[in-house]
């Protein structure tokens, strides 16, 4: 079913001036729907050009829903490019991290090899980020997408929490040893047989926020393990590094209790970036995320079938991949490619899930949407 987002609309240009692009943002979201028909609010809007300006948008009508905000489509073509608002010329993300703008607001347009539009919200990704690090941030929501799809091909899964003992935690406040870390760690579980898995650190515990205390989470595919079985895994882990480790384990053949350990998993630890500031500038490059072996099986699990299937689009998208015919999606990045999220309202991309928007998506003979 394609819910109707007329009524949404009509409902977002009623609203009085003073409740700006959050409100209709928040209508859109209100659709709720994966996909929607594309509507062109203002036969004025044209296509913008590939050097990134908005020409044509009606700027009047977008700043009396936008007002003088820092959002406003106006402020933001007077300037030209977000990064030309920053006043040492930094990009975009350096941008964000110094506080000179709010992180969102701003796409880039991308395109499929079939000509299927597409538009994505950028953000900076950290987790101290006061939009990204909250929890179910889109950018939570995109990890958890990037993971599900993996996690529900898994029937029984094992949690592992691997640690260090409190005196040897300093160790870990290098990147490459944290990289060193996890690579002995997923080496140990493939030599026992774990052919595939999911893992990401996790900086500060819940206990003692503010207090470094790097753990590495792992999900695989196992169930009960013997208490020899967890000293010997234990033993292997300890050996490869030639320190001591401590590591927690769990099984679970709960589906509801998997996701749960999904969406605990890919959540942000590092809240403040003053907590740490040192260790915070030495992630700067690190991907946290990581993931082996092969994940081309069936699911063996469901959740909700619209969280699913949401899921599955911006997995799909998360990958640079078109949901609908399964090329490449070329994003149109850099300086010139940045528009504010408003201009793709106007040019009538329709809010596909955590940030990603969509034009014309193709219908079949009957009208249909697209299996994916
Ligand atoms: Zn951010
Ligand atoms: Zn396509």
């Amino acid at each position: 079913m394609v819910p109707d987002t007329r009524e949404g609309i009509k409902k977002a240009l009623s609203f009085p001036a003073q409740e700006n692009r959050e409100g209709l943002i928040e209508v859109l979201k209100d659709q709720e729907g994966l996909l929607m028909p594309p509507i062109v609010l203002n036969p004025t809007t044209k296509l913008p050009t590939s050097q990134g300006e908005s020409q044509g948008v009606n700027t009047a009508l977008v700043d009396k829903f936008f007002p003088g905000s820092d959002y406003s489509p106006a402020v933001k073509l007077k300037n030209g490019n977000p990064a030309n608002a920053c006043p040492d010329g930094s990009n975009y993300l350096e941008s964000i991290a110094k506080g000179y703008t709010k992180c969102g607001g701003w796409v880039v347009l991308g395109e499929c090899a079939n000509g299927h539009q597409f538009a994505k919200e950028i953000f900076c990704g950290y987790e101290w980020c006061p939009v990204c690090g909250k929890k179910e941030s889109k950018v939570h929501k995109r990890r958890i997408a990037r993971w599900l799809p993996k996690a529900m091909q898994i029937a029984e899964m094992g949690y592992w929490v691997i640690t260090v003992p409190p005196e040897k935690r300093g160790l870990l406040r290098n990147v490459g040893e944290l990289r060193r870390f996890r690579r002995s760690i997923v080496r140990s579980l493939k030599r026992r047989g774990y052919a595939r898995g999911l893992s990401r650190y996790h900086y500060f515990g819940k206990k003692h926020p503010g207090i470094f205390h790097p753990h590495l989470n792992i999900l695989v595919e196992a169930g009960f393990l013997s208490k020899a079985e967890l000293g010997d895994m234990k033993k292997l882990f300890s050996d490869l590094l030639n320190y001591p480790v401590e590591a927690h384990y769990s099984y679970t053949r709960n589906p509801k209790m998997m996701l749960h350990w999904v969406k605990y998993v890919t959540c942000a630890t590092f809240l403040t970036y003053k907590w740490d500031s040192e260790m915070a500038d030495r992630l700067y490059h690190f991907n946290n995320t990581h993931c082996w072996g092969n994940w081309k099986k069936r699911p063996v699990w469901q959740v909700d079938e619209k969280e699913e299937a949401s899921a599955t689009i911006i997995s799909f998208l998360e990958e640079n991949v078109c949901p609908w015919c399964k090329t490449k999606i070329k994003w149109k990045g850099g300086r010139c490619g940045v528009k504010p999220i408003e201009d793709v309202f106007y040019m009538g991309y329709m809010h596909i899930g955590e940030g990603y928007w969509a034009l014309a998506p193709p219908l079949d003979e009957w009208g249909n949407l697209p299996e994916i």
